[in-house]
């Protein structure tokens, strides 16, 4: 607003005051002009009546005795010319005038210091305007020399009231002042309609660029004209226009760069130079358990407790290096991360950092179990190989000769190459299974009819034991799934059924549906497993009696090559178990 004002009224007020100067400038000397003019037609006019006069007064009748008639004269003259004239002799004296009485003359004092008689005096033609203090008015005086033989013998002067050049001057300066405020007025008018052609565009400007300021680039400023705010209308067009593209550009950009950074697996905190959290994303909430909006601008200790990454972030602002670090977290919950922080920079100025936080748990987890079973491998092998070798090396030492032994340690030597067999078939088929290319046989097939065949292939074993099985699964339920596969995972659940039962126990194999799927048991009535081992039951290796397991010939891979299969059928595994009453090892496939 004040911008308009001091514009348009600037303007206007310059407009103005060029007209009054130039005005007011034009006048003044017009005026002076026009006044020395007037007062020099009056002074040659007088000068002209003068030299007449002069012509007619005889230079005798100046003498004293003569002054009679030379008063007159005068008289005559005066009225007829309608001018004040005055005679005056060499030395200043008046003689006579015609506005005085002879009695008055005598007690006029000299006249010789007068501009005009003291002009005359000199023999030229003096002038000089003065107010008279006998008319009472302003008077123009011209004053002639009266040439005798000897020179200057008297003076004429001839005085007229410049009321008249003052009256023409009014006259002239009422008509200039009029012209004035005439002027005034038309430049006026002219001002304010150019002051509104040229504010009400600008106003339009003002407006539109106002929004612009305000970000809104939609706008458009509409002036057809091919003048200078026409040019500035179409520039700002133009910029609101590229400004507007550009703002697009920058938001798609910073859209997308946005969502890459909520949707990434990694976690990421940037913090400022006072290791302030500037923002988080989606990763670090799950991570650290915290609502991002509630993180800004606080200190990173206060929103994440973690000393170790708090120290990082130190570390990267004080030295402005790069720092690659692995944590361990206990809370929430336990986890392993790499932790890469790095200083973000702007104009060489260190402005914060940047820390990237993958999580490598299951990295290290699987490194773990790949360590584990390397070194369960090992020492799988290695027990029976110890044996083999030993038993090698006694009937190598003599023993071989021992007839009463020598079958028996032989007989040992081949049971531990069995389990090495066996071993071996169980890592084989554990391989296969994990290696994830393997490819299902899906057929379908009535499992109540293969599982009578399974059963018949443990008699030997069931009627060492006397333990009883029941197939009770229903017969006219056909499963669609990969046979070779599912037959294995029955004979290790009725082997180990079998195996850790007790003398004459039982074993019922039977299925429960729901929802689409079909859960089947095995339940056997053995020792059951401890609450604390059910957990970990499925791990490879993972046996609740190493010693027991390995003297009924179990490699520890059994229950693991079930989960692998059922998982392959997008299945489940479970198991529920009662120290020394029993278990239920279930699996649940989609039917
Ligand atoms: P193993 O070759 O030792 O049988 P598994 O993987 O088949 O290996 O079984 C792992 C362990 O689970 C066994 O050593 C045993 O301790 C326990 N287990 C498996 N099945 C049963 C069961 N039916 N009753 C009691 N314990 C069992």
């Amino acid at each position: 607003m004040r911008f308009r004002k001091s514009f348009k009224y600037r303007l206007f007020f310059s407009y103005i005051a060029v007209i009054l100067i130039s005005f007011g400038l034009t006048a003044f000397f017009l005026d002076k002009q026009l006044e020395n003019h007037s007062l020099q037609g009056l002074k040659s006019s007088i000068v002209t009546q003068a030299r007449l006069i002069e012509s007619q007064i005889p230079p005798e009748s100046l003498k004293k005795e003569n002054t009679a008639n030379l008063g007159v004269l005068v008289k005559n003259l005066s009225l007829k010319n309608k001018s004040r004239i005055t005679i005056i002799d060499d030395q200043g004296k008046v003689l006579t005038d015609s506005e005085l009485s002879p009695g008055e003359v005598l007690d006029i004092d000299n006249h010789a210091t007068r501009p005009e008689v003291r002009a005359a005096l000199k023999g030229l033609t003096g002038d000089s305007i003065r107010y008279s203090a006998t008319l009472k008015t302003d008077m123009l005086y011209v004053a002639l020399p009266i040439m005798g033989k000897d020179g200057v013998v008297g003076i004429i002067r001839i005085a007229l009231p410049v009321a008249n050049v003052q009256k023409i001057m009014f006259a002239i300066r009422k008509t200039i002042i009029l012209n004035i405020f005439f002027a005034l007025g038309l430049a006026f008018i002219l001002a304010y309609v150019l002051m509104t052609s040229i504010s009400r565009p600008l106003n339009k400007i003002i407006n539109v660029s106002r929004r612009f300021a305000g970000g809104d680039f939609s706008q458009r400023i509409y002036y057809d004209s091919h003048d200078e705010i026409g040019e500035l209308s179409s520039t700002l067009n133009k910029m609101a226009q590229d400004i507007e593209g550009k703002v697009k550009e920058i938001e798609i950009q910073n859209q997308q760069l946005k969502t890459i950074f909520q949707n990434m697996v990694e976690g990421i905190i940037v913090a400022d130079k006072s290791g302030c959290i500037v923002s988080v994303n989606q990763a670090i909430e799950g991570i650290f358990n915290i609502e991002s909006r509630k993180t800004k601008g606080r200190p990173f200790l206060e929103v994440i407790r973690n000393t170790d990454m708090a120290e990082i972030i130190r570390i990267v602002l004080d030295e402005r290096k790069f720092v690659s670090s692995e944590l361990s977290l206990a809370y929430p919950v336990q986890r392993v991360f790499q932790v890469n922080a790095s200083p973000v920079f702007e104009k060489d100025q260190i402005s914060g950092c940047l820390l990237v936080i993958h999580d490598v748990s299951e990295i290290r987890r699987l490194e773990n179990i790949r360590r584990d079973f390397v070194a369960n491998v090992s020492h799988e092998l290695k027990t029976p190989l110890t044996s083999i070798r030993g038993f090698v090396e006694t009937l190598l030492g003599g023993a071989l000769d021992d007839k009463e032994n020598n079958l028996n340690f032989l007989k040992i030597i081949q049971n531990h190459a069995e389990r090495l067999d066996t071993l071996v078939d169980d890592l084989l088929s554990l391989s296969h299974l994990e290696s994830k290319e393997i490819a299902l046989a899906l057929e379908d097939f009535n499992l109540h009819h293969e599982l009578d065949e399974i059963i018949s292939g443990f008699r030997s074993q069931l009627k060492k034991k006397g333990v009883t099985i029941k197939n009770e699964f229903p017969p006219d339920i056909s499963l669609r799934a990969d046979k070779g596969r599912i037959k294995q995972v029955f004979t290790n659940l009725i082997d180990n059924a079998v195996k850790f039962n007790k003398e004459k126990g039982l074993i019922r194999i039977y299925a429960q549906e729901f929802n689409g799927r079909i859960k089947i048991i095995v339940e056997d009535s053995g020792s059951g497993i401890p609450t604390k081992d059910i957990p970990r039951i499925f791990e490879r290796f993972y046996r609740v009696d190493k010693a027991r397991s390995r003297e009924l010939g179990g490699t520890g891979l059994g229950l693991s090559i079930v989960k692998h299969i059922v998982e392959l059928h997008a299945g489940s595994v479970g198991v529920e178990s009662t120290e020394g009453l029993g278990s239920k090892f279930f699996f649940i496939l989609p039917k």
